[in-house]
């Protein structure tokens, strides 16, 4: 027997249409390069938008069509964020950080029928452009004044495209499985792979990000996501602020910078921040050196690498803001788990309570998590036992974007993160390694594999090996250990060099250390756990 209850579907659509009607004089405000800081409504924003869907309309782009974006935090992408969704087609938002090579592959791989990007992302595009053949339409996000000089072939001013569209749109009646964004993740081997997300899948986030232990957002709140845009849609802040009616607060560009941190969450009144571990030792350092404090920020969530003790013990001790502590991934949204505290932390002892906050904590409702050993047999609960990180749920990834049918669930409908965990008794999830080749610096991907397989062609390199290894700012940097060829003597400063122009100069490895031989599985791999336990107590060079 079916229910006797409306059938609507979950789109951001409705989160659109709802937070103009009950949120409509909610603000965003963002930092932006042309226009200072810049004051909007979710009203004006949402009027905006539908300038956008007009103006993909007028020029040809149809349902399912990606549209990319190279661009920071502003009301601008926020704007992209609803008018490429809710119109149907599929917003691409694109990291500016990778390689140029990378952007070229991923944007192709996407097949993006146009292009807006911040103007301060124009030489990078403008030495792209010609390699990029589905790119119809470029689109600079600033006003008429700040347009700048370009040789670009079809390059158009947002201001001018939006003034100019009509301003009345039918939205479409969308499928909730239908797809709203794309986002790339860097592979462990081979290309970045596309993680393709639906209408469904990003409200059902939203709604969950919402709850009490995950960001406990109301319309009281001033939400300040230090996480771009183009990393996992902020971490679905541009979709849970509105579905709240919470204050946004984007800061533009200025993504590390101490002191502007302090302004927005100061002037602003921000009462939550969103980041990586990097980004708050930037505001941290500031607020030391200047004695400043930040008395409406009340909670921190830190997730996209492990969180260090000495972040949370600053924010709490000398500002009284309690650190959250989450974990996820690009396929997971990102929410997978957030920790807070089930019991009153002052019942624990200070070692306790330090143990328990640096787990990556809870699962919330929506998806699942296990360990499981070799044999794929879940292990325990018990605080002790580790084993791969598998999740299921609502938003998580069951293939990549253009991946045919690559199956990267197992037979029982499970993902495999990369992640090594623990749980323990309560529920806590704790990463304790990752099986997944992969480095995390600063919350960017750097490809161990794709530094090996440089190092490797450096004529006095016989074999070579690239690990991560505990960074006080990036939270992990690579280190290169080689083997030499028999005759010869490794230059630390010309090797290093040999990667420059090959990848970003952020993936050049932090230093080069030689050895006799590299350990391996028995499977003949190169075996990085032995690495990481060999090199446990190396420190970079200051
Ligand atoms: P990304 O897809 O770029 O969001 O990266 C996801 C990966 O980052 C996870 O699979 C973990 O390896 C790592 N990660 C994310 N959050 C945390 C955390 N709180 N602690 C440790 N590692 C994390």
């Amino acid at each position: 027997m079916r229910g006797r209850m409306m059938s609507k579907p979950l789109t951001i659509t409705e989160i659109m249409a709802f937070a103009d009607r009950h949120h409509g004089n909610s603000e965003i405000v963002s930092i932006t390069a042309d226009e200072g800081l810049h004051r909007a409504t979710y009203r004006d924003v949402f009027a905006r938008a539908a300038r956008v869907a007009a103006v993909l309309e007028s020029m040809g782009f149809n349902e399912g069509d990606r549209i990319a974006t190279l661009a920071w935090n502003d009301h601008r992408h926020l704007e992209l964020y609803y008018g490429v969704s809710c119109s149907g087609r599929v917003l691409h938002t694109v990291n500016p950080r990778l390689f140029g090579e990378q952007l070229v592959y991923i944007i192709n791989h996407a097949e993006d029928r146009a292009l807006f990007f911040d103007p301060m992302f124009l030489p990078l595009v403008e030495g792209l452009a010609d390699r990029l053949p589905t790119v119809e339409q470029f689109v600079a996000l600033c006003g008429r004044a700040a347009m700048p000089d370009s040789k670009l072939p079809r390059l158009e001013c947002y201001e001018t495209l939006l003034d100019n569209a009509t301003a009345n749109v039918d939205w479409p009646a969308l499928d909730e499985q239908s797809a709203s964004a794309l986002c790339y993740t860097s592979g462990t081997t081979g290309h970045p792979k596309g993680v393709l997300y639906s209408h469904r899948s990003t409200v059902l986030h939203a709604y969950a990000s919402a709850l009490p232990d995950v960001m406990q957002l109301s319309k009281r709140d001033v939400v300040l996501p230090v996480v771009p845009m183009f990393h996992v849609n902020a971490w679905g802040t541009p979709y849970s602020g509105p579905l709240t009616g919470a204050k946004l607060v984007l800061p533009g560009p200025k993504m590390a910078d101490g002191e502007t941190l302090h302004s927005l969450i100061d002037g602003e009144g921000v009462t939550i921040a969103l980041g990586v571990p990097t980004v708050w030792l930037a505001l941290l350092e500031h607020l030391r050196t200047t004695g400043k404090t930040v008395p409406s920020l009340d909670r921190t969530l830190v997730g996209g690498a492990a969180c260090p003790l000495s972040i949370m013990r600053e924010f709490e001790e000398r500002h009284g803001v309690t650190t959250r502590h989450g974990w996820g991934m690009t396929e997971t949204s990102p929410l997978g788990s957030v920790n807070v505290p089930v019991e009153d932390p002052s019942s624990l002892n200070e070692r306790e309570h330090d143990e328990q906050r640096v787990k990556q904590g809870r699962a919330l409702f929506g998806v699942d998590f296990k360990i499981v050993d070799d044999a794929n047999r879940e292990l325990p609960w018990d605080g002790k036992a580790f084993g791969d990180l598998k999740i299921r749920g609502y938003w998580v990834c069951d293939g990549y974007f253009k991946a045919g049918d690559g199956a990267v669930l197992d037979a029982d409908g499970w993902f495999s993160t990369g992640d090594v965990a623990t749980i323990d008794a309560s529920g806590f999830m704790k990463i304790t390694d990752r099986t997944k080749d992969v480095i995390k610096s600063g919350g960017e991907w750097i490809s161990s594999i794709e530094l090996e397989n440089l190092a490797i062609g450096h004529p006095d390199v016989a074999e070579a090996a690239v690990i991560g290894v505990d960074h006080p700012k990036w939270t992990e940097r690579p280190l290169l250990i080689v083997v030499p060829t028999d005759s010869s003597t490794i230059d630390k400063a010309a090797l290093l060099d040999w990667f420059k122009g090959k990848v970003a100069d952020w993936w050049i490895p932090d230093d080069v250390v030689t050895v006799a031989t590299i350990p391996h599985t028995a499977t003949g791999k190169i075996s990085k756990l032995t690495l990481r336990e060999q090199f446990k107590e190396y420190r970079f060079p200051t």
